[in-house]
């Protein structure tokens, strides 16, 4: 198993394939004087992220906020061991919330994985294109970002000088069953290029980093899907297929680290 570490300043991956369960999507902590968690794996592994936020001298009595990025089972899972256990508030996009507020099996592709989910209730829906959440003197954007699920949103921070955006399933799948949107998540890709970030976390595929390499990640994405990487009035309608198979079966690698 690969141990925690530290993204930037106060930054931490904490979880994901490799780390702490083969089906988690990648699992990030930030220190605010309280504990932020964005995404929370697929729930089999809880035990393991708090035993993890103890290895980096954090005590997990001081996780706050769970932001959500999405509704797939491989980021939620965890939520509502964690919400009850800490008592942390659940932020999540409107969009994605009744999902996860069903624990809906098919839905959060909790059924592929032959998985159960738990439901659990979310204290801040979100409603806007971009809402800012303060945390003593710090603050977190979050920002719409639809494509790979309506309600899909990426966490945007600044630290110590450097763009930080949490960006999670940037690369897709695309499937009716999530009601992806093609033409959405080209928009969304192209907002995060406009915002230059230094450094881009992933969902399952790692952590990009300088700002040249998360913008080569991200083009190198929408050329995959066959869309302009600058912004286009296009408008596309096609959905793609599952590409991958069971995408979570994908062990994080990282780039320039
Ligand atoms: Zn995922
Ligand atoms: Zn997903």
């Amino acid at each position: 198993m690969m141990k925690p570490r530290e993204v930037a300043k106060g930054v931490y991956l904490i979880g994901g394939a490799g780390i702490t369960d083969p089906w988690d999507c990648l699992i990030y902590l930030i220190d605010m004087e309280e504990l932020i968690i964005i995404d929370t794996g697929c729930g089999q592994s809880v035990e393991r992220i708090i035993y993890n936020i103890r290895k980096l001298k954090l005590n997990p009595v001081m996780i706050s906020t769970i932001f959500l990025t999405h509704s797939h089972i491989d980021h939620i899972g965890g939520a509502a061991y964690l919400k009850k256990r800490f008592g942390a508030k659940v932020i999540a996009h409107s969009f994605d919330s009744n999902i996860i507020e069903k624990g809906d099996r098919e839905k959060s592709g909790a059924y592929f994985y032959g998985m159960d989910l738990e439901p659990v209730s979310v204290d801040i829906k979100i409603y806007s294109t971009q809402q800012e959440f303060s945390f003593g003197e710090e603050k977190l954007l979050s920002i719409h970002t639809p494509g790979h699920t309506p309600g899909s949103i990426s966490i945007y921070l600044e630290r110590d000088g450097k763009k930080i955006i949490f960006a999670q399933d940037v690369h897709g799948p695309f499937m009716e069953l999530f009601d992806s949107n093609l033409s959405d998540w080209a928009s969304s890709m192209r907002r995060l290029l406009s915002i230059k970030p230094d450094i881009l976390c992933e969902g399952h595929f790692g952590i990009y980093q300088p700002y040249q390499v998360a913008k080569r990640y991200i083009e190198s994405q929408l050329i995959e899907q066959g869309l302009p990487t600058i912004p286009s009035s296009k408008k596309i309608y096609r959905v793609s297929t599952y590409r991958t198979g069971l995408y979570c079966l994908i062990r994080p690698f990282f780039r320039n680290n």
